[in-house]
């Protein structure tokens, strides 16, 4: 199985590396590349912010062609999600919804203004953790992070106020 490490330095996960990882993982775990699905796969493979189930459902209809039942659809991106290939972006910054992602601990930078989102690996959070743990006598499980702010494109933009 191919699985691409998550990306050291940080970076957007690439849409045909991911789309090349998923029908991967889908052989070698014996689900079908059926039509519909892979509809699903490159349809969420062109977006470049987060996106939502019904956003999706409805790209996939204007799209032509034979649109995939929303129980397909769902079950897709259920599927995906609980695999790590979409991780869930949360509000606060920019649209919540999903983003591509690689299966692994990573976590995500999202532009709140763009939408633009960089996955990372290595969030050292164990000296935390283990403080935490020390202090309150959590038995603790995971964590959650999501880091958000405007991208080098967009912060370029805001500085010349010629460019549109
Ligand atoms: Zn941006
Ligand atoms: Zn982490």
């Amino acid at each position: 199985m191919t699985t691409p490490e998550a990306p050291t330095p940080p970076a957007r996960v690439n849409p045909e590396a991911w789309m090349q990882a998923v029908r991967g993982a889908w052989r070698v775990g014996g689900l079908r590349v059926t039509e519909p699905r892979l509809r699903v796969l490159q349809t969420i493979a062109r977006y470049g912010a987060p996106f939502s189930a019904e956003q999706l459902y409805d790209d996939l209809s204007r799209d032509g062609g034979e649109r995939p039942g929303r129980a397909t659809v769902y079950r897709t991106l259920e599927h995906l999600h609980s695999a790590g290939w979409l991780a869930r972006i949360h509000g606060g910054a920019g649209e919540a919804g999903y983003v591509t992602s690689l299966p692994g601990h990573v976590h995500h930078l999202v532009c709140t203004s763009c939408g633009t989102v960089i996955a990372f690996a290595g969030c050292a959070l164990d000296e935390l953790v283990a403080r935490l743990a020390a202090q309150t006598d959590f038995a603790i499980e995971g964590h959650l992070l999501q880091l958000y702010g405007r991208c080098a494109t967009c912060r370029k933009a805001r500085s010349h106020p010629c460019a549109d």
